[in-house]
């Protein structure tokens, strides 16, 4: 299998992150790229495709938000790395405000996820890697890797949340549906819900969304991913979700994967973007499910045992000493 990384990825590095009322040591660090290159016994450098493709996601005031906050930061007098901590609760009205403060809280869902000057060639490079898998899929792969890191899926269209700041599946769905396939599914199998590319597809019918994840009655990001999320509009029922509580085994998991891998089937995509997190591992810091390394070839050859071209962007898991081993187990399935 074709992998892909790019060394810059690793250029946004912030060194702490508000977590449960307390400042503590970023948890999405540099070192779990390295630890799955290790694992996986290196990848390939990713062909730069320009900003177009991300643009077809993301919005242009938010990528300009992206690449100016940190100097607005630094002009503001601040030190270290931008935080939000302000934002626009649910009915407020837009408004184009100029404090770094105000575009911070506008572009963001919460306050996890700094933003350093390095931030956007990090994720500029992180967005290039998805889409050199998703070509390489596109040009005849049955499937390929893009090691992606920062994660993507908590990325909306206009904001960033959850340490993702672009939304790699998405990019690389909509790279897919741009040279002409005409239906594309997303499967996201991280521990969390990906709520940005739910947004993201939530009224498209050419875009099928289907995530397995915590329940977000009791685990973040609380306000996406309960099971009577469906879609709208004409992607009304293009989007599944298949919370499932703490404490979950490898069985319960692999049935409800089997669910939304039936539900793909119905939908007859054209390429598989496979949005994979090793949060769902036993031993995750921040998780509560209880799968092993043996489980993730069992998932991988249920996936590809339906045949769909298949490009696999890395998402979320941040038990680093086991992560190398949970990725390579994972993608040794396919
Ligand atoms: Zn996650």
């Amino acid at each position: 299998m074709r992998r892909f990384h790019d060394s810059a990825q690793a250029a946004h590095a912030p060194v702490q992150e508000l977590h449960n009322g307390a400042f503590t040591a970023y948890a999405e660090t540099p070192a779990r790229a390295e630890a799955i290159l290790r694992a996986i016994g290196g990848a390939e450098q990713p062909a730069d495709r320009g900003e177009s493709p991300i643009l077809a996601v993301h919005t242009p005031a938010y990528i300009t938000a992206l690449k100016t906050i940190p100097a607005l930061w630094r002009a503001a007098g601040r030190p270290g790395e931008a935080i939000p901590y302000a934002f626009p609760v649910v009915g407020r009205r837009p408004l184009a405000l100029s404090r770094v403060d105000a575009l911070l809280g506008a572009h963001s869902f919460d306050a996890t996820t700094p933003i350093t000057p390095e931030t956007w060639g990090a994720a500029y490079a992180n967005a290039q890697t998805a889409l050199a898998a998703t070509h390489a899929v596109l040009d005849g792969e049955r499937a390929a890797f893009a090691l992606c890191r920062p994660p993507g899926h908590h990325a909306g269209a206009d904001y960033f949340g959850g340490y993702c700041h672009l939304n790699v599946a998405a990019i690389a769905a909509q790279a897919a549906r741009d040279t002409g396939v005409d239906r594309v599914a997303i499967l996201d199998i991280d521990y969390h819900h990906g709520n940005g590319t739910q947004d993201i597809f939530w009224t498209r019918g050419d875009v099928f969304y289907a995530s397995v994840h915590a329940d977000p009655a009791t685990d973040y990001p609380f306000f996406w991913g309960h099971a009577d999320e469906c879609g709208a509009g004409a992607g009304e029922g293009a989007t599944l979700n298949l919370p499932l509580p703490h404490g979950t085994r490898a069985e319960a998991f692999r049935a409800a994967q089997a669910r939304a891998l039936d539900a793909i089937t119905r939908f007859a995509p054209g390429l598989l973007v496979v949005s994979f997190g090793a949060d769902t591992w036993e031993g995750d810091p921040i998780s509560h499910f209880a799968l092993t390394t043996g489980d993730y070839p069992v998932l991988a050859r249920d996936i590809a045992a339906r045949g769909w071209p298949t490009a696999i962007v890395m998402e979320g898991g941040y038990a680093v000493d086991a992560l190398g081993a949970n990725v390579a187990a994972f993608l040794s399935g396919f």
